[in-house]
C-alpha cells in the first residue's frame, strides 16, 4: 500500500491511558514532510477508561479522592512518570508513604505483616524473614532450597504456579506470590504466565541460578548506583488529585480531533487502501490507518470479517470481571489500624474480598486529616461470586469483612461501588507466543496496542503506545509519495 501526501489519517479506537498516550507519541514524533492527523474515538462520555477518580465533598475544603482504577503507576517501569513530567505535571507527582510501607498478608483471618526484606516472593534479609510467623519452619527450609536447585534448562513458558513451587516451594506460592504476583493481574497462578508477567524472575534463575542469589546481587548493584539519582523515588507514584489528573492533562494537550461518544461498530479494508469506520450514529470515516486499544475480545469482533485468525487469537485473550469498594470512615472508629498500605488475601483463605487498601496511608491527600479512606478489591478469579452480588448485599458482606479482619464496626460515611466488567485481561501461559500471532497475522494498516498485550499497568500502556506510534511513523515513513 502507498498513501498520498496529503492523506495520513490515523484513527485510533479508545480514549484509555493507552489510546491517549499513542495520540500524544504520534503527535511527539511526526516528522516533517509527513502532514499526518489523527483522530481518537471514544464510546462513553469520558476520557480516561479504567483511570477514573472521583472528588468526593470532605471537610474544610479537602475533598476524599476515590480511585476507581488504577491508585498509581510503578516508577521502575518509567514511562506513565516520563509521561507524567512531559505533560507539565512534575509539581503534582505523590509518592507513597514509605514510613508506613508495610503490607499485610491475611493468614488463617489475622493480617500478618509480610517480612522486611521480602521482594515480592523472595526473601533478602535474614532476621526479619526467619523470624516471621508467616511462613512454617519447613516452607522457610524450602524456600532456602532455592540455593541449590537447578536453573530450568529451556526458555519455555510456565505457569507463575509451576514457577514458584519449582524454586521456593508450595507455601510461598501460596502465602506471598499467589495474593501478591497473582493478586496485582488478578490472575489465576495455575494459569498466569511467569514469562508475560514477571519474566524478570526467570531472568535472574538464568543470570544467578538462583531468585536468592539473584535478589541479592540486584540490590548490591542497585545501592552501588543509587548515588546516580539518590533523590530516592517511590516504587509507586500517583498524582494530587489522582490517576486521571494525567488523562487531563494528556487530553489538554492534544491537537488532533478527539470525539467523545462515538462506538465503532464495523471495520472494513476499503478496496484502494486504508479503512472506512462505520460509527454507533451511522456516520462513516475513512482512516489510512487504524489503532485499535479496544478489549481484545472487541477487537476480535472488528477484524472477523476480514482478518479471521487475528480474531480467533484476540477472542482467545480471556478477561475477568473485577471492582471495587471505597468506604471512608472516621480514623478513631479503625480499631485495630494497620502500620501498612494494606492487607492481601490468599486465595485459600476463602473470603468473598481480594485485598483491602488503605488509600489515606498509602498516600497523602486522599482523605482529610482525621479520616481514613479504605478501598476494597473483589471480584476475578478470586471471588467471582462478590462481582454477582448486588450493591446492597456486597456492602454487606464489606462491611463484616472490615469488621473481621479490622474491627471496625461503623457505619462508613460514604461508600462508592466500581464494577469493571470484562476488564481484566488474563496472561495464561503462552500469552506472549499469542500476541506475536495477533500482530503478525493483522492485515497492513491495523495495529493493536494496550493492556491486553504486552503489560497491563499504566506504564505497560504508555511504553506500547510509543512503540506503537513509531511503527505507525516508519510504516508511513516507508510507504509515502513525496
Ligand atoms: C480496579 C483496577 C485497578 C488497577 N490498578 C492499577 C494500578 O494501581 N496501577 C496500574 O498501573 N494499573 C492498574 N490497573 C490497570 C490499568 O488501569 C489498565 O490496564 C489501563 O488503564 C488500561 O488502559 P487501556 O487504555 O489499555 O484500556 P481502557 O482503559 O479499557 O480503555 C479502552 C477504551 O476503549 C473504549 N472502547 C471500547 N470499545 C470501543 C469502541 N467500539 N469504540 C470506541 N471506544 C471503545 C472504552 O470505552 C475505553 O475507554 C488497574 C485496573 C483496574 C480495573
Amino acid at each position: 500500500m502507498q498513501v498520498t501526501a496529503d492523506s495520513k489519517h490515523v484513527v485510533i479506537i479508545g480514549g484509555g491511558i493507552s489510546g491517549l498516550s499513542t495520540a500524544w507519541y504520534l503527535q511527539q514524533t511526526r516528522t516533517t514532510g509527513l502532514n499526518i492527523r489523527y483522530t481518537v474515538l471514544e464510546q462513553s462520555n469520558r476520557w480516561g477508561g479504567k483511570v477514573l477518580t472521583e472528588q468526593v465533598e470532605g471537610v474544610d475544603g479537602v475533598p476524599f479522592v476515590v480511585e476507581a482504577g488504577p491508585d498509581s503507576f510503578l516508577t521502575q517501569k518509567p514511562w506513565a512518570l516520563q509521561l507524567a513530567r512531559e505533560v507539565g505535571l512534575a509539581d503534582h507527582l505523590l509518592g507513597t508513604n514509605d514510613h508506613q510501607r508495610n503490607v499485610y498478608v491475611l493468614n488463617k483471618g489475622k493480617p500478618v505483616v509480610l517480612p522486611d526484606g521480602v521482594l515480592l516472593i523472595v526473601p533478602t534479609k535474614f532476621t526479619p524473614f526467619a523470624l516471621s510467623p508467616l511462613i512454617s519452619p519447613l516452607g522457610k527450609l524450602r524456600m532456602g532450597l532455592d540455593l541449590l536447585i537447578p536453573p530450568k534448562k529451556d526458555d519455555d513458558d510456565e505457569t507463575l504456579a509451576d514457577f514458584v513451587r519449582r524454586r521456593l516451594g508450595s507455601e510461598a506460592l501460596d502465602k506471598i506470590a499467589e495474593p501478591l504476583m497473582s493478586g496485582i493481574y488478578n490472575a489465576e497462578s495455575e494459569r498466569q504466565s511467569i514469562l508475560a508477567t514477571f519474566p524478570r524472575f526467570r531472568q535472574l534463575e538464568r543470570d544467578h541460578g538462583s531468585l536468592i542469589r539473584g535478589m541479592l546481587a540486584s540490590r548490591r548493584n542497585h545501592s552501588s548506583n543509587g548515588h546516580v539519582s539518590k533523590k530516592r523515588l517511590s516504587a509507586f507514584m500517583s498524582l494530587q488529585n489522582g490517576t486521571q489528573e494525567l488523562i487531563t492533562a494528556l487530553v489538554n494537550h492534544l491537537d488532533g480531533a478527539l470525539r467523545l461518544g462515538v462506538q465503532v461498530r464495523q471495520l472494513a479494508p476499503r478496496s484502494d487502501s486504508g479503512y472506512t469506520l462505520t460509527l454507533n450514529n451511522g456516520e462513516t470515516l475513512n482512516a489510512d490507518l487504524v489503532v485499535m486499544t479496544t478489549p481484545a475480545y472487541t477487537s476480535a469482533d472488528l477484524v472477523r470479517s476480514f482478518a479471521p485468525v487475528a480474531a480467533n487469537q484476540l477472542a482467545a485473550i480471556r478477561y475477568v470481571s473485577t471492582g471495587t469498594v471505597s468506604l471512608a470512615f472516621h480514623e478513631a472508629d479503625i480499631q485495630r489500624p494497620l502500620n501498612g498500605f494494606g492487607v492481601v488475601i490468599p486465595q485459600s483463605e476463602g473470603r468473598p474480598i481480594n485485598a483491602i487498601t488503605v488509600s489515606s496511608t498509602k498516600f497523602d491527600h486522599r482523605a482529610p486529616e482525621g479520616y481514613a479512606l479504605l478501598r476494597v478489591f473483589f471480584g476475578g478469579s478470586r471471588s467471582p461470586e462478590s462481582f454477582a452480588l448486588d450493591d446492597e448485599t456486597l456492602l454487606r458482606v464489606v462491611q463484616d469483612e472490615l469488621r473481621t479482619i479490622l474491627g471496625i464496626e461503623a457505619v462508613p460515611l460514604f461508600h462508592r461501588i466500581f464494577r469493571w466488567h470484562r476488564a481484566n485481561p488474563q496472561y495464561d501461559l503462552d500469552h506472549l507466543e499469542r500476541v506475536s500471532q495477533i500482530e503478525a497475522s493483522l492485515p497492513e494498516g491495523l495495529f493493536v496496542t494496550g493492556s491486553a498485550y504486552r503489560g497491563v499497568g499504566m506504564p505497560d500502556c504508555v511504553y506500547q503506545a510509543q512503540q506503537t506510534a513509531q511503527q505507525v511513523m516508519t510504516y508511513l515513513n516507508e510507504r509515502v509519495i513525496v
